[in-house]
């Protein structure tokens, strides 16, 4: 292969419309200390900011989601043959879980387990603390280093002196810049939460054994359908379209559709492909519902209201589920092979959908 530069991500990544803004590029060359390139918003991919100080390392171009330069790698260390046969990826076991303390249970999006492991981690001093992010503005997370239940508690809610049907919105917006903020942490030991998008990047970065990934101890990865943008006009058309105020919304929640649960009780469903004026056009151009990478991934499909679904993938993160439930940190549902089965066939279809999607839209493109 030709030697590579962030030209080349212009070229072939920006150009197209499919950077996914996953930070990675930016967080190798920032954490390298390059400061060649960066964000100028949130709303749009990294920019040149020095480009007579880049090095045409390449890196940042082959660790991007979007070139799959070391997709064969990964697959080899993830034991992962075909993707197209089984995008659900490999996988050890499958639940339904939920916090035991209220607390997180009460804020989280689902079952509140993510932000629980993760404080659990804390205590038990396996980790130094996590890269979680919160709402800061409208339609855009801030990233930050969490190594407190208080913090973590601030992640769940995403509550900002906005109204708080904004916030239920907001909390599916990938506009963290998570991966960007592990660079102030160099000398701890981190868990990281995030979308496939940007736990593809890190892993790629670990392949490569670049910094700043020698801090991740564990990948903890969220299933991702698509991504949201919402201006005026858009929040304005989205009333229009469903019927509804957002100032009556008390909770949203993404499972096998969009869930939107109003004020009065009434709840209401609205499917992914109702929602395409409303979606983040590069989210088209990705095929990982389900994480495949992480060490434990978590969603809502496939689980009872106020649990979430949970897919152990690696060894480590087996033992630290595992440890969990023993300890009490979370509560899991007693399923029978039977549902675990109907569990795993849901996501796959939804898996399925999401790879379908990208081939329709790769085709359209070039
Ligand atoms: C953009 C997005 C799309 C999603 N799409 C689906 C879907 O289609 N189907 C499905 O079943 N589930 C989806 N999920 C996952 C689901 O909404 C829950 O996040 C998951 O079930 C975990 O719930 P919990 O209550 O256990 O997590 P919590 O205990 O509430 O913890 C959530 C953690 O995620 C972190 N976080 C939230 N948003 C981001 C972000 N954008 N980037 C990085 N970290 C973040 C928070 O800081 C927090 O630490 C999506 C999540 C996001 C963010
Ligand atoms: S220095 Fe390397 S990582 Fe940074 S922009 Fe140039 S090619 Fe990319
Ligand atoms: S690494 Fe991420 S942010 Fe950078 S070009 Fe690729 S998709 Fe975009
Ligand atoms: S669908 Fe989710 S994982 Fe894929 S690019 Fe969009 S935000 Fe990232």
């Amino acid at each position: 292969m030709s030697p590579k530069s962030f030209q080349d991500l212009i070229d072939e990544v920006h150009e197209k419309g499919i950077c996914q803004e996953c930070g990675g590029c930016v967080s190798f060359c920032s954490s390298a200390e390059f400061d060649v390139i960066g964000f100028k918003d949130p709303y749009s991919p990294p920019i040149y900011i020095n480009k007579e100080k880049c090095l045409e390392c390449g890196i940042c171009y082959y660790i991007c989601p979007q070139t799959h330069v070391l997709d064969e790698e990964l697959s080899k260390t993830f034991k992962f043959s075909d993707f197209s046969s089984m995008p659900i990826g490999n996988f050890l076991d499958i639940y339904s879980c939920q916090a035991s303390n209220e607390e997180f249970l009460e804020a989280g999006t689902d079952g509140g387990v993510v932000n629980s492991i993760i404080n659990y981690l804390i205590e038990k001093k396996i980790i130094d603390g996590a890269i979680v992010s919160k709402v800061d503005a409208p339609f855009s997370r801030e990233a930050f280093f969490s190594d407190n239940k208080d913090d973590l508690l601030k992640a769940s809610g995403a509550k900002l002196e906005i109204s708080q049907q904004l916030d239920e919105i907001q909390k599916f917006s990938t506009y963290a810049h998570s991966i960007s903020e592990l660079n102030h942490y160099k000398f701890k030991k981190l868990a990281v939460v995030g979308t496939p998008c940007q736990i593809y990047t890190m892993r790629c970065m670990e392949n490569l054994g670049v910094t700043p990934s020698q801090n991740i101890y564990i990948y903890l990865g969220l299933f991702c359908f698509e991504n949201f943008m919402f201006n005026n006009a858009q929040i304005k058309k989205f009333e229009k379209d469903f019927n509804i105020k957002f100032e009556n919304i008390e909770k949203i929640n993404i499972k096998e559709d969009l869930i939107i649960k109003l004020k009065d009780g009434k709840i209401i469903h609205v499917p992914f492909n109702h929602l395409a004026d409303y979606m983040r056009p590069a989210c088209n151009a990705c095929n990982d519902f389900t994480n495949i990478y992480a060490d434990i991934s978590f969603g809502g499909l496939a689980s009872p209201d106020k649990y979430t679904t949970v897919i152990s993938r690696t060894e480590k993160g087996k033992k630290i589920l595992s440890n969990a439930m023993d300890e009490g940190v979370i509560t899991r549902l007693d399923i029978d092979n039977t549902r675990k089965n109907k569990m795993k066939e849901s996501i796959t279809q939804f898996s399925q959908l999401k790879v379908k999607r990208k081939e329709k839209f790769m085709e359209n493109l070039n």
